[in-house]
């Protein structure tokens, strides 16, 4: 609670001091592509294809390991791969010294270094615009001083917004500042499985990881192979999908087997470059409460998928019950 309260008068302060930013011109040191036409084409190969997006580098990971190990094992695990990852920064997380050698690291990688907000708020009824607009301009900062910052932003929780005047308003900030959303296509629960993970190792110091492990794979290729199939069944072809996952312990122990698993599912890891391009990552939904998977939501605006749809998409409560089968 105090570090909420802390936090909420840092952004109304930060809020006063940037209200009149609020509609100014774009800034130019960010990029990306921003041509009508995609520079690749959509996805043709015979594999699915997908890249990693990783949301939430922290420097508190609890007592199971320390942020540095936590962040050389999971860049190590992408660079085996030879491909380019997104980081989703979210600024509060890394706002100070160590904060920036753990975001250096990522960007002398050529990892997409991109806006997750400031503060994490889930836009919905209890957070206005002006305070949702504001803590993404703040977090501008964090990634400003990165070769590789993109502009790319991601809403905390994947909600955009819970009127269409909040939605839209959102959007047009986003586009005036020369932003595309970061969407997720396949969402998954990776952090509440890192959670019961941690939890069970403040019980049980040497608990196993491989029991967590194989659950994380098992919900990841599932949830994979649904919104792929959702993707072919609402769109007719094969997208470049986006995955999903957080920087958390039990991601920093075992995502090599992760991004090997998929690969012997017929996964091919691509950059997430490559994948942004992918013409549906331009498409703008208009459901409310708006977000969710980017997939989920274009199923949604057609009213033709009610029957393979909750709300939401996911979260901790569909997993719980099979964790709890599992004794996990
Ligand atoms: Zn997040």
């Amino acid at each position: 609670m105090k570090r909420r309260k802390f936090l909420s008068s840092v952004v109304k302060t930060a809020s006063n001091a940037a209200c009149a930013q609020v509609f100014s011109p774009a800034l130019n040191f960010l990029f990306l592509p921003q041509s009508s036409a995609p520079k690749t084409p959509p996805n043709t190969s015979a594999r699915p294809q997908l890249s990693l997006t990783l949301d939430d580098p922290t420097l508190s990971l609890g007592s199971v390991l320390k942020w540095q190990e936590a962040n050389s094992r999971i860049l190590k695990a992408i660079s085996v791969k030879d491909v380019r990852a997104a980081l989703f920064v979210c600024g509060m997380r890394v706002d100070e010294e160590d904060g920036a050698k753990l975001l250096t690291a990522w960007d002398r990688a050529g990892h997409l270094m991109c806006n997750h907000s400031y503060s994490h708020k889930l836009y919905g009824e209890r957070t206005p615009y002006a305070d949702f607009a504001v803590d993404f301009l703040k977090n501008e900062k964090v990634i400003a001083p990165y070769h590789n910052r993109t502009a790319l932003f991601r809403y905390p929780f994947l909600k955009e917004g819970d009127t269409a005047d909040k939605r839209d308003r959102f959007r047009t900030l986003l586009k005036e500042r020369g932003y595309r959303v970061g969407h997720v296509t396949i969402d998954a629960s990776d952090w509440y499985v890192s959670q019961r993970f941690v939890d069970r190792l403040g019980k049980q110091p040497n608990a196993p990881v491989t029991p967590y492990r194989d659950f994380l794979i098992a919900h990841l290729l599932d949830r994979a192979a649904f919104y792929r199939q959702l993707a072919l069944d609402v769109l007719g072809r094969d997208i470049r999908h986006t995955v999903l996952m957080h920087f958390n312990p039990l991601n920093a122990l075992v995502l090599p087997d992760v991004l090997n698993a998929f690969e012997s599912a017929g996964w091919q890891w691509i950059d997430a470059s490559v994948a942004f391009e992918d013409p549906v990552f331009r498409s703008q939904p208009q459901t409310l409460p708006a977000g969710e998977s980017l997939i989920w939501a274009l199923a949604k605006e057609t009213g033709r998928f009610e029957d393979r749809l909750r709300y939401p998409g996911e979260d901790d409560i569909y997993e719980k019950p099979k964790m709890d089968a599992l004794g996990l």
